[in-house]
């Protein structure tokens, strides 16, 4: 058997017989064996069972944990939010969250990187910049740590730390992974990769024929107000994003979200909700209304029932399809923009 430095890091994302390379294994239903108890979440070797007991002591002495993160820290809202803290190999933490809807439906929001460098004014993460990008391994285990606590978990959305569009690869071979009918078995569509507008991403997405859902964090329709509040407008005009989008839904033919987060005295009057609705002109959207989760160290604020419902009004009056999400998480800080796992250098 491999000594011990040579095991990998982890064994999530890998196929049966590349498990069976990397911990040396001599029977290859043995490597299905373990592969099966790793989609079943098991802590370590010894949890194997049908693993005779003398393997499982020496895979278990090469390798103590199945993953190569640590939860660190949980907390449960009473939303039923739960957010946790893992610490990765490198002790760097990351944040993911368990969310739980009206219909006992559980989603997964996991993140894609280390902090984010795209810099949305209005977004928690947005002021940590970026500490790194997490590989897949690292994207598949913060849905196995949510899976220990909620085994029920059926749906993953990127809305966690980070921009998943500026991580492309990693991003894809993890939800190839989840995906796998052999595996986790998450369906498409139960999937959703939300992107601040990064046009490269949109593009790479719609070629390469991945039928995952798409929410684009549009924010406003104000191509001025849009790039004072998120850098990347500046790369990436609405123009520009538009064109992406109009290509987006002829490839893949699918709808697809605007996630709008409604800023105060912002983007909530007569005139954002008119360009919204011109924005959405020719495409077959969504847009889900977000009040904006406060954040201590940003300046913005949330609109009250009265100018949701103004502006709400107004996208009635203008025919604009609309959703409002319900926060959940806010009180863990694990609602949308709001995690920021603070950081070793
Ligand atoms: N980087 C990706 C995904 C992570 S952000 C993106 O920007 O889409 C996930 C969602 O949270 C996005 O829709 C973003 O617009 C929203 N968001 C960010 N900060 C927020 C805040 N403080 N309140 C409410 N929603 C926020
Ligand atoms: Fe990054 Fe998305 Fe936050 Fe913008 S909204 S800073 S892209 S995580």
């Amino acid at each position: 058997m491999d000594e011990q430095k040579k095991m990998p890091k982890s064994l999530y994302g890998m196929k049966p017989n590349e498990i069976l390379g990397a911990l040396g294994l001599e029977k290859s239903y043995q490597a299905k064996q373990v592969h099966q108890w790793l989609i079943r979440c098991v802590t370590d070797f010894e949890q194997m069972t049908d693993l005779p007991k003398m393997l499982r002591a020496d895979l278990d002495h090469l390798m103590p944990s199945l993953t190569s993160s640590t939860v660190i820290d949980s907390r449960t809202d009473s939303s039923g939010a739960t957010k946790l803290a893992i610490r990765l190999h490198d002790a760097k933490v990351v944040e993911c969250v368990l969310l739980t809807d009206k219909e006992e439906r559980k989603t997964a929001c996991l993140s894609s990187q280390v902090g984010c460098a795209m810099g949305c004014s209005f977004c928690r993460t947005g002021t940590m910049g970026l500490v790194r990008d997490l590989q897949a391994f690292e994207i598949i285990e913060q849905f196995v740590h949510l899976r220990r606590i909620a085994p029920d978990t059926s749906h993953i959305v990127f809305m966690g730390m980070g921009e998943p569009m500026a991580n492309f690869a990693e991003v894809v071979q993890a939800i190839k992974y989840l995906h796998d009918p052999q595996g986790f078995n998450i369906g498409f569509p139960r999937i959703t990769i939300s992107t601040c507008g990064l046009v490269p991403g949109i593009l790479k997405l719609a070629e390469i024929n991945l039928p995952v859902k798409l929410a684009v964090s549009l924010v406003t329709a104000d191509n001025g107000l849009r790039t004072h509040l998120m850098p990347v407008n500046k790369a990436y005009p609405l123009d520009d994003l538009k064109t992406a989008l109009l290509r987006y839904q002829h490839v893949a033919g699918k709808r697809f979200t605007l996630e709008y987060v409604m800023l105060s005295g912002q983007n909530t009057d007569s005139d954002s909700a008119r360009r919204l609705a011109q924005f959405i002109r020719g495409m077959d959207v969504m847009v889900n209304l977000i009040p904006w989760n406060p954040a201590s160290e940003l300046d913005w604020q949330t609109p009250d029932a009265k100018e949701i419902a103004a502006f709400t009004r107004e996208l009635d009056l203008l025919g604009v399809p609309y959703t409002r999400r319900f926060s959940r998480g806010r009180s863990v800080n694990g609602a949308c923009g709001q995690l920021a796992a603070a950081n070793p250098q």
